[in-house]
């Protein structure tokens, strides 16, 4: 099953994805998890991409677009996979169109004072990828990844500045997608703003429903 995460910066799509991989077995394909990637890697696309991940402006679409048609060529891909922040502009969903067949694209919902709390709280840990929350999923121990025991970072687009951008970025060229998968038919919306384990049992009741 092939499936598109979408909702507003902070509404937990990766928390989900990260959750909903192992029930089916998918890869969780984030582009932001890869551009942030390349820019602790150094890499050639890190470079290119660094200022525009902190100031919390798009990628532009050419680039990203390429990035993502050659990751689904991989073969982890061939029993479906998570698309999570992407598409983010019409001309990226027109684009997947032309070499992905998507099932469906889930809408997760939360209030804008939520987001602003989920993101402004929000912790992660460079070396493991796991994200945090320092009040609604903290780790054992403060500041101090489960996993590999590195310490916890904020990412520079959560501070406030770049928050607000991003959300205002969403709102002008995310936002209009909602419409575009709602005329496809594909759109199913999920109330993000519950428990993780009640956000993911949502998720996979839409999409059992849809298959059945
Ligand atoms: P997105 O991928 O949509 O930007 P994340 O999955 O990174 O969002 O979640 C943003 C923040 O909110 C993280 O700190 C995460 O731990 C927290 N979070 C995610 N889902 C929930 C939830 N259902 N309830 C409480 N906090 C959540
Ligand atoms: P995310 O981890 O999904 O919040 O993405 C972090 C940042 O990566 C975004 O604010 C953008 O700068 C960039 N990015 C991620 N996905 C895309 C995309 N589909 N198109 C353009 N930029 C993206």
């Amino acid at each position: 099953m092939n499936v598109i995460f979408l909702g507003p910066p902070g509404a937990g799509k990766g928390t989900i994805a990260a959750l909903a991989k192992e029930k089916l077995s998918v890869p969780h394909i984030s582009t932001g998890d890869i551009f942030r990637s390349a820019i602790k890697n150094e890499t050639a696309l890190g470079k290119q991409v660094k200022s525009i991940l902190s100031s919390g402006e798009l990628v532009p679409d050419e680039l990203t677009i390429d990035l993502v048609k050659e990751r689904l060529k991989e073969g982890d891909t061939s029993g479906g996979y998570i698309l999570d922040g992407f598409p983010r502009t019409i001309p990226q969903a027109e684009a997947l169109e032309t070499f992905a067949d998507i099932d469906f694209v889930i809408n997760f919902t939360v209030e804008r004072d939520m987001i602003i709390r989920r993101l402004s709280g929000r912790r992660i840990a460079k070396e493991s990828g796991k994200v945090y929350h320092i009040l609604y999923n903290p780790p054992k121990t403060a500041g101090i990844c489960d996993i590999t025991g590195e310490p916890l970072i904020q990412r520079d687009d959560d501070k406030e500045e770049a928050v607000i951008n991003r959300l205002e970025v969403y709102e002008r060229q995310t936002a209009p997608l909602i419409e575009y998968y709602t005329e496809n038919g594909l759109i199913r919306d999920v109330d993000g703003s519950d428990t993780p384990e009640k956000v993911l049992a949502s998720f996979l009741t839409v999409i059992d429903e849809g298959n059945g």
